[in-house]
């Protein structure tokens, strides 16, 4: 119960329908459904625990490489259409670093 209340406090939504394993109260959490009383909730709430800076750093590693590929399919796309389309992400992927970098620059 403990672990099903730290999920709701962390965004997740208890549901009404009891698990038709066992009974237990479930939990509906990032897209995945958990039930408190035959799973174990431990490693999900202590999944969440992961410092923001590690989550970030890895973030960050992530969009960079997005906008890697992106740049070099942009460097070969004959498509209008299409390039738009990877100019938009490229912009969105720039936009989130420089968003990062703003967050870690203030006090
Ligand atoms: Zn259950």
């Amino acid at each position: 119960m403990k672990a099903a209340v730290e999920l709701v406090r962390k965004g997740g939504t208890m549901l009404a329908e009891p698990c038709s394993k066992c009974g237990g109260v479930r939990v509906s959490y990032h897209g995945r459904v958990y039930c408190t009383g035959h799973e174990d909730l431990s490693a999900v709430v202590a999944a969440e625990s992961v410092p923001v800076e590690t989550v970030m750093a890895g973030l960050r590693d992530v969009l960079i490489s997005k906008l890697n590929d992106a740049a070099s399919q942009l460097a070969q796309e004959k498509d209008a259409v299409k390039q738009e389309q990877l100019a938009t992400l490229l912009a969105k992927y720039y936009d989130l670093l420089e968003r990062m970098r703003e967050k870690r620059q203030s006090p």
